[in-house]
């Protein structure tokens, strides 16, 4: 069975969520932990987590994706700035530790003229601070487009940061394919090309999830700008191939395209009548 959702808007809370997804025919789905800038979370809401519980073990919604504020930068020169992306990041954590099962996504970061050693080293400090021992969680970097001084344009930058962590099997990797694509691996004319690479470079046991979406921009655009299933330069026949790909068609699929619920339902019907 594919598993699929999208972006939801976490304002009312999990259960909330929760319905939302099921109204669009959606098995999972992706928040924000908060505010999208990097605001004060809600308090934590107990009651809301448990009746969540139960509606998605009654509605069959497994595991969830959490993505961190991406206005966060954990290799920032200022280092409040970093302060803040491991404050906000550690709480973070600790509240998503009541849910059953969830990952949480965040974007490396930008260097901003330190360059990207300086970058993947502090991201990696970063990560050695956050990730501790007991933890249930998951994080996952996720692969970037290569926008301005973006950090994880490259498999190989993924890999050096994670090889710098400690406790590096708390780590994973998200996949985006807008992202990716504008970053310069082609998905579209050799995707099995793209992720032996992937699986080269990073191990595929490492990729935990999908960001599906299309881009607006041509490949190896470094644009990073999504666009509806089918509507951009990535197109359907290339979406088709990517959720019934071996290596990726068990992964659990996130659209972050631009859509209000009608249109992820749309998205979510088609997708499911494409995975054979
Ligand atoms: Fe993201
Ligand atoms: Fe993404
Ligand atoms: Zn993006």
């Amino acid at each position: 069975m594919l598993t699929i959702g999208c972006h939801l808007s976490s304002a009312k809370g999990y259960l909330a969520m929760g319905k939302d997804a099921v109204k669009i025919g959606a098995n999972t789905f992706q928040f924000f932990t908060r505010n999208p800038r990097g605001g004060a979370a809600k308090p934590l809401d107990i009651e809301d987590i448990e009746a969540y519980k139960r509606f998605a073990e009654e509605n069959g919604i497994g595991r969830i994706l959490a993505h961190a504020p991406y206005t966060l930068n954990a290799c920032a020169k200022d280092e409040k700035i970093r302060e803040f992306a491991k404050n906000v990041m550690e709480d973070d954590l600790m509240r998503l530790s009541y849910l059953p099962d969830v990952m949480y996504n965040f974007h490396p970061g930008s260097h901003v003229k330190q360059g990207s050693e300086a970058g993947i080293d502090l991201i990696a400090e970063h990560l050695n601070g956050i990730v501790k021992e007991d933890q249930k969680v998951t994080v996952l970097l996720e692969t970037m487009a290569g926008k301005g001084s973006e950090v994880g344009r490259s498999f190989e930058e993924l890999r050096a940061i994670i090889d710098k962590v400690e406790l590096s099997d708390k780590l994973g990797v998200c996949l985006d394919t807008c992202h990716v694509y504008d970053a310069g691996y082609d998905i579209v004319g050799h995707l099995d090309e793209a992720l032996k690479e992937f699986d080269s470079v990073l191990g595929l046991s490492r990729l935990k999830a999908v960001h599906l979406n299309d881009s607006k921009n041509p490949f190896e655009s470094h644009k990073d700008r999504h666009e509806r299933i089918g509507e951009g330069s990535i197109g359907i026949e290339a979406m088709e191939r990517i959720v019934n790909h071996p290596d990726l068609r068990e992964l659990p699929f996130y659209l972050e395209t631009p859509n209000e619920l009608p249109g992820y339902a749309a998205e979510i019907a088609l997708l499911k009548q494409l995975y054979k």
